[in-house]
């Protein structure tokens, strides 16, 4: 029978990065019995404040909360969740209109926190044994002399590691994968965004309380750009722009208090309302940038793994980046049971999941274009409303893609995109000529459903 590797040989695992993903495995690994070690280049968190740089706040979804509770640490985490149970559009002339997410009580997505997840996760890291070491950067891995290169923040000194069970969990900007893709002479893609992204305060208000509907994700859908609202438990949201880098609309174009002002009353003028500090944030905030990583090669032997972001980084519009590298840490703890050695767990790993990360970041893209801009056109909607309607009347076969990603954990990611292509074409066909729901042909919706998909196990 198979058994997990090497539980009883002592040797360590080194964990590179003390993020989301690393803290999360570190736990996983630890609570099997091995001695995690985990070195993170920023200093502790819980101790210093540190800028969170990005994404103040994330949607976590089914995914991720499975991956949470496979950890054991879903109880500590519920108080920093607010449910948001679908988006709030606020269209140019004023209107509101919400769109709920899905259909079912439990059909919600959550807004968290990121530095009190990470607290968190550091905490439920150091309660089950985990070393953490700080102010501890890597910086290159020579395969072939087996080492990995660090360098301690805190003096400069530059310092060595065995080569052995590390796992890169060390984000977008991972300097191993880098360096393993050099070694292994495999490619790596990284296709940034010509959007970028700014983030804003749109605060509580003198009693603390929320200025906006705090259980929902709210959008300003402006066809060629964005802006995204998530509530936090303090009463604010973090407001988010997403605008191309270039051209009339820009940020190229925003570049003084009065140019900010006027393009925030052009466009979004109930939001600017509300955030008295915006210009000033908008100078002094950083603007963000976004790309798809896509790596040929996330593993060497039983000496390096990459995961979360480090080995596939996508955008953020389908709010699955944490999610999914929570999945893999599920997916990797999986299949350390399964394998009875690391490097055929690592190799099992880095062949099964990459068509479902290649899976998300495409979807994560075409998510983008939703938010932006279909999500404010009748038809649209009248698809999503279809949806759920299919979804209630066959549930076994029709599950929205936006629901297959978001809330269904046991529904792979490249399951989830090939059904909800197939899914489309239905949808498409079913409202090509009528413009409600009164007007669709429900029985030939029955007909396309029965021939073009299968059931849906676990549904
Ligand atoms: P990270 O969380 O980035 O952690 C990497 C860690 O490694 C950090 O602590 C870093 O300091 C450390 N590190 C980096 N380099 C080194 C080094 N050389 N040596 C040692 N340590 C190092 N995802 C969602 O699921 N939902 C959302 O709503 C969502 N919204 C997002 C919004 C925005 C604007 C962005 C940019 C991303 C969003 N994401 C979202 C994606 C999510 O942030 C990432 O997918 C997630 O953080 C990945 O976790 P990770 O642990 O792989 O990387």
């Amino acid at each position: 029978m198979p058994s997990t590797p090497s539980a009883a040989d002592d040797s360590p695992i080194t964990l590179i990065g003390a993020g989301l993903a690393g803290t999360l495995l570190a736990i996983l690994l630890a609570r099997r019995g091995h001695r995690v070690r985990v070195y993170e280049r920023l200093p502790d968190q819980r101790r210093e404040v540190i800028p969170a740089g990005r994404s103040i706040n994330l949607a976590l979804a089914a995914r991720g909360i499975a991956a949470l509770e496979r950890a054991d640490v879903m109880q500590q985490i519920l108080p920093l969740l607010i449910p948001m149970p679908g988006r709030l559009l606020h269209l140019p002339d004023g209107a509101q209109n919400f769109l709920p997410y899905g259909q079912h009580d439990h059909e919600v997505i959550y807004s968290v926190s990121r530095p009190g997840l990470n607290r968190l996760l550091l905490d439920a890291a150091e309660a089950v044994g985990v070393e953490l070491h700080f102010r501890q950067r890597s910086v290159d891995v020579d395969l072939r002399a087996q080492r990995l290169l660090m360098r301690d923040e805190s003096n400069g000194n530059s310092w060595e590691l065995p080569l052995h069970r590390v796992i890169a969990a060390d984000g977008a900007g991972s300097p191993l994968r880098g360096a393993l893709a050099h070694g292994l002479e495999s490619r790596v893609r990284e296709d940034w965004l010509e959007h970028s992204y700014k983030e804003l305060t749109l605060p509580a208000d003198t009693f603390g309380n929320h200025r906006l509907h705090k259980n929902a994700l709210h959008i300003w859908p402006r066809g060629g750009f964005m802006l995204i609202a998530l509530p936090n438990i303090d009463g604010s949201f973090t407001v988010t722009l997403f605008l191309p880098r270039q051209g009339p609309e820009s940020f190229a174009t925003l570049q003084d208090e009065p140019g900010i002002n006027a393009f925030f009353q052009r466009h979004f003028p109930d939001a600017a309302l509300l955030m008295p500090q915006l210009a000033r944030e908008f100078l002094e905030h950083p603007t963000g940038s976004m790309a798809t990583v896509r790596s040929e090669r996330w593993s060497h032997q039983d000496r390096l793994l990459l995961i979360g972001d480090a080995a596939h980084a996508i955008t953020p519009f389908h709010g699955q980046g944490m999610n999914c590298a929570f999945e893999d840490c599920s997916e990797l703890d999986t299949l350390l049971q399964q394998h009875s050695n690391w490097d055929e767990a690592f190799a099992a790993f880095d062949r099964t999941r990459h068509p479902h990360t290649d899976a998300i970041a495409t979807m994560a893209l075409e998510n983008y274009e939703e938010m932006r801009d279909s999500v404010r056109h009748p038809k649209f909607q009248l698809q999503k409303t279809l949806s759920l309607q299919l979804e209630l009347r066959f549930p076994d076969r029709f599950v929205p893609r936006y629901s297959m990603v978001m809330f269904h954990d046991s529904i792979p990611y490249a399951l989830a995109y090939e059904r909800g292509r197939i899914q489309q074409e239905i949808l498409d066909l079913l409202t090509r000529k009528v413009t409600t729901l009164d007007q669709i042909d429900f029985d030939l919706a029955a007909q396309l459903i029965q021939q073009r998909l299968e059931p849906i196990a676990g549904t």
